[in-house]
């Protein structure tokens, strides 16, 4: 196993660094690292990976608490696995994520080092859209079709998403000079906004193409047939890639999200892949012995009850439940047979009954029941 440096030194801080002389530390160190920023150099990764680890340690009350005592060893021996547990990305995604005022990494970058990618041309990914979609058990039992009517932004066909008139041309903001993208000043640093003239466009519109109004945008309806497979269960969401809204300067297209909505079965209720059904039946027939035909998704299939079955008896019914959405099998069919007392009796009836009351019958339970009964009161 590898020795891990010592963390304050890996940061460059005494061992009583205080919060802020962390934050410090790290920040320095993990843009001056960051693998975006290092390409050519390969050890460059190690490093962020080092100092984020680092970082997210010593950051952190309770495992600063034990590596001081115990060491990186000590971490792990408490669970924290190696490392100290730390995912170096994450770490410095929370680190710099709420950051800069609304600007991503590449505005950091940008910021520190000049340059950066993040310009008023730079490619970007259309809006992901989300639509609810509800459809029956049944439709989820065997997979079905849906065509949906949406209306998404479209580039605006009259100025080809270009937003000027057509026939006239953008000119370069005068504002960030085509960049898109203002310095501001933030505490120590210098970071990168969107131009609040042209929006971080880098170009302004002198007469904007009516149809769109400069936005180079059009609400536009859609017919779009979702494809949903068998065994998707409520609160599940498809993702058709490309589905979204078209991207800017190249950038690809946006995701659409559809959510599943199952409607509640009258009869059946679902616990992933097992379907549960009530069925109600008489005090003969569980007596007696018999059959009933129980409901499933795909016909009514006869279920044979033994002479003697007690009322809340679960019939297992192997493959008779929902298809696995990830294409091998099935799941049950749980029956749950409940005896149903009759509410009125005809004489005859009353009569038959009372004659069977007379004789012996073999029902432990209730003697047992009784027994206890007894015995409470002696
Ligand atoms: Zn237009
Ligand atoms: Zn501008």
């Amino acid at each position: 196993m590898a020795a891990t440096r010592d963390y304050y030194e890996v940061l460059g801080v005494g061992r009583g660094a205080s919060d802020a002389e962390l934050k410090k530390a790290y920040r320095k160190l993990a843009l001056k690292y960051h693998p975006d920023q290092n390409a050519d150099d390969p050890s460059a990764e190690e490093k962020f990976k080092e100092v984020s680890e680092a970082y997210g340690v010593l950051s952190d009350g309770e495992k600063r608490k034990i590596y001081d005592q115990y060491g990186a060893e000590g971490l792990k021996g408490r669970g924290f696995g190696g490392g100290g547990g730390v995912d170096p990305m994450d770490i410095f995604e929370q680190f710099f994520g709420g950051a800069g005022g609304g600007g991503g990494l590449g505005d950091l970058f940008g910021g520190m080092f000049g340059g950066g990618s993040n310009r008023a041309d730079a490619p970007r990914r259309g809006s992901h859209l989300r639509v609810g979609v509800k459809i029956s058990l049944a439709e989820s039992f065997k997979g079905t079709e849906r065509t949906i009517t949406l209306k998404r932004n479209e580039h605006c066909t009259t100025c080809s998403g270009n937003g000027a008139e057509p026939g006239t041309s953008k000119s370069t903001c005068g504002t960030c000079h085509g960049r898109g993208q203002v310095h501001q000043r933030q505490g120590f640093f210098t970071v990168q906004t969107a131009c609040p003239h042209c929006h971080g466009r880098g170009q302004t519109i002198d007469s904007p193409c009516g149809d769109c109004h400069g936005s180079g945008r059009t609400p536009q309806e859609r017919e779009i047939t979702l494809r949903i497979p068998a065994g998707v269960d409520d609160g599940a969401q498809l993702r058709m890639t490309g589905e979204g809204e078209p991207g800017d300067n190249g950038g690809p297209r946006g995701d659409l999200y559809c959510l599943i909505d199952v409607e509640e079965h009258p009869l059946f209720e679902r616990d992933g892949d097992d379907l549960h059904c009530e069925i109600p039946v008489s005090f003969t027939l569980v007596a007696l012995g018999g059959e009933v035909d129980v409901p499933t998704l795909s016909g009514t299939v006869s279920l044979k009850v033994p002479a003697g079955t007690q009322s809340g008896k679960v019939f297992r019914m192997r493959g008779q439940g929902m298809p696995s959405l990830h294409g091998y099998g099935k799941g049950n069919l749980l029956v749950h047979l409940q005896v149903e007392t009759p509410r009125k009796l005809t004489g005859r009836q009353k009569e038959l009954l009372e004659e069977f009351e007379g004789e012996d019958d073999d029902t432990p339970r209730r003697k047992s029941f009784l027994d206890k009964v007894r015995d409470l009161f002696d």
